[in-house]
């Protein structure tokens, strides 16, 4: 049954339901995204907000940070994963960032530590038109369970979904995300998801063992 769905109109709800939303990393340039995206990596949100303003308190800027070496980072980025890799890749960034070249998925993908989904974050922070779609580990569950496809890996992911979905939907990434974060988690609610009458999950697994209706929203 999944097969015949037409994935373009069933994700209209969840686009419009997230249209907009701003990413949960608190970057407010994007010099601070790239930063902050970077850093994220294996890492949770929450603990990238909390250090950032101290970060950017000591490096405001592309420049400042291309003046540093990896070392004078690690007392502001010690808490997070792979911080070592991490601080070199981020002042390597910075190093090579040119300011005067266009912001695009293949020159953000050039440089060490920014991988495709890292790029796609960074350009819709940025405002910049998609040019392909965010699958960070919350796509990477939500995608198969609803039935779009059984790849679990995240480029055949996006690639799946860059076939299926028109560009001007190419959003849907960060809407699946927001949904895999809210409703769609490791234990899933499916008796709020707005998506479980087109759920292949849902209807194999989750309505037995969904709870009875609560009458609550999916927010
Ligand atoms: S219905 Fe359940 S499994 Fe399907 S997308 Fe929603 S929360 Fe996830």
């Amino acid at each position: 049954m999944s097969s015949k769905i037409d994935w373009s109109v069933a994700l209209r709800p969840l686009l419009k339901e997230y249209k907009g939303k701003k990413h949960p990393l608190h970057a407010h340039s994007v010099y601070q995204s790239i930063v902050m995206v970077v850093l994220s990596a294996q890492s949770t949100d929450d603990v990238i907000n909390k250090l950032a303003p101290e970060l950017f308190a000591a490096y405001p800027t592309m420049e400042s940070l291309a003046k540093a070496s990896p070392e004078d980072l690690w007392p502001y980025v010690k808490g997070v994963r792979n911080f070592a890799n991490k601080a070199k890749w981020l002042v390597g960034i910075a190093r090579q960032f040119n300011a005067d070249a266009p912001l695009t998925l293949e020159s953000l993908t050039q440089f060490s530590g920014i991988g495709r989904k890292s790029a796609n974050v960074i350009l819709r922070q940025a405002g910049k038109p998609a040019e392909g779609i965010i699958v960070d580990l919350h796509v990477v569950r939500v995608v198969p369970r609803l039935g779009i496809t059984k790849e679990t890996d995240p480029v055949k992911i996006e690639e799946r979904l860059m076939k299926i979905l028109p560009r001007e939907e190419w959003d849907a990434g960060m809407a699946l995300s927001f949904l895999g974060r809210e409703i769609c988690r490791p234990k899933p609610e499916c008796e709020k998801c707005l998506m479980n009458t087109v759920c292949a999950y849902y209807r194999k697994i989750g309505k037995s063992k969904a709870a009875p209706k609560s009458g609550a929203s999916h927010k």
